[in-house]
């Protein structure tokens, strides 16, 4: 999915929800394209700040929920107090591995997990609509650092 079919999406969702398209959700969702990775809430609207781009905090925080809301971006809990958003569009679902020492998040995609998945769902007649698995432990380098 490219920018321009990312905006129609949020333009017809804006459009249902009848919910004002203004500039700053369509900036927001601009940002979110170049992002690679997880980011939470306060440190996008701190590169927007940055950046110059006027948008309130509040904005910030509804507009990630309007996306996630039309599947533009996914939204989890990785046991903070703080949510993480990363971009959804064009991207295949994918599982994650916390680690608890230094925060880092590292993507895996396994066809295993993915059939039991759906499997899963279509014993329960389940529409899935996205989903992440968090695996919290110590990645490698910071293992190899305590052992030295
Ligand atoms: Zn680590
Ligand atoms: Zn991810």
């Amino acid at each position: 999915m490219d920018i321009s079919a990312a905006k129609n999406t949020l333009t017809d969702y804006l459009k249902e929800k009848k919910l004002r398209p203004t500039r700053e959700r369509f900036l927001l969702l601009e940002e979110i394209m170049k992002t690679n990775g997880h980011f939470d809430a306060d440190t996008l609207h701190a590169s927007l700040i940055s950046k110059g781009l006027k948008a309130s905090r509040a904005t910030v925080y509804n507009t990630l929920d309007l996306l996630a809301e039309c599947g533009l971006i996914s939204k989890y809990r990785f046991g903070e107090s703080q949510s993480r958003y990363e971009k959804a569009f064009g991207r295949p679902r994918h599982d994650h591995l916390i680690c608890l020492e230094c925060g880092d998040i590292i993507e895996f995609v396994n066809d295993k997990l993915e059939r039991i998945q759906q499997e899963v769902c279509q014993e329960k007649k389940f529409k899935i609509q996205n989903s992440t698995l968090q695996i919290f432990g110590v990645c490698s380098k910071c293992q190899s650092k305590k052992k030295s």
